[in-house]
Parts: structure tokens; sequence; C-alpha cells
């Protein structure tokens, strides 16, 4: 037996009917023996499709560590991502990759206590937050980067 959601087309009613097989419901709607409980009519119909949850065991791996990601951009605006993309990566040329040491780094050249260079790293919002109150002048880059240790 197979269920299908079923619409009528003179009022909308939505009910199940149940049949055999695909092909008995083709066949039964085509005789007209498939009606609406609620108003009688013959003109029924497969009701759109609930979209479905995705399945447990069919579910993408989530990455270990989440990327900012976006989706249904026009082209234009991809384009100008992928240009900023760039651009970071150029800017970072002059830059120097210091990791997790980002916040204790940044603080030293702050306070004079080592030779003032760009630099690049990791922070967690924490310690963001901290530097921008002690008046250390951080900010998020817009797009992710790849360690150099990680990138091959
Ligand atoms: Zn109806």
């Amino acid at each position: 037996m197979i269920v299908f959601d079923l619409i009528c087309q003179s009022a909308g009613h939505r009910f199940e009917g149940w049949f055999a097989s695909s092909e008995a419901f083709a066949e039964q709607q085509r005789r007209g023996l498939v009606d609406c409980p609620h108003c009688g009519t013959t003109a029924v119909a497969k009701a759109p499709m609930a979209p479905s949850v995705p399945r447990k065991g069919n579910q993408l791996p989530v990455p270990a560590q989440s990327s900012p990601v976006a989706a249904g951009l026009p082209p234009e605006a991809l384009a100008v991502m992928e240009k900023l993309a760039k651009l970071q990566a150029e800017a970072l040329k002059q830059s120097r990759w210091v990791g997790e040491d980002f916040a204790e780094a940044s603080r030293a050249i702050h306070y004079g206590e080592r030779a003032a260079e760009p630099i690049h790293g990791q922070a967690t919002l924490e310690e963001a937050k901290d530097l921008l109150e002690e008046g250390v002048a951080v900010m998020p880059l817009p797009f992710p980067v790849v360690p150099p240790d990680q990138a091959n």
C-alpha cells in the first residue's frame, strides 16, 4: 500500500488516499473513482510534497571549524567578495602570522615591548574585546585565513 497526500481542485481540501500502487492511483483517478471526502468532487490531484527533513545518516559531515558562508548571492556580489578575499590575502603578505599568540603579541606591540609590525592571527571574541578595551587597534578579518602551518 502507498499513501498519497491529495488535494481536491474545487475547494483545495487536503486528504490522504491509500492505493495499491502509484499506477493504481493514476488508474482510479482517471476513472473518477477518487473523490474528495469533504465535497465529493472527483477533481483531485496529488498535493505538493512537504519539504522532507534530512534523514540521519544522510547528513553532510559538519566541518570541525566552521567558516562564514553565504548562499544565493548574485554573481556580481560573488565577484566582489572574491576580489576582497584576494585583497585580504595580498594585504596579509605584509603581515606576520602569529597564530594563537595574537592577543599577547598585539598587546606587546601596543605597549612598546615588541617592535611594531603588522600581525594577524587567532583570537577569541573575549580576547578581542579585552584588546579593544585596552585601546589596542584590532579588527576582525572579513575572510577566514588558513594558518601557514596548515596550508599545503
Ligand atoms: Zn473537496
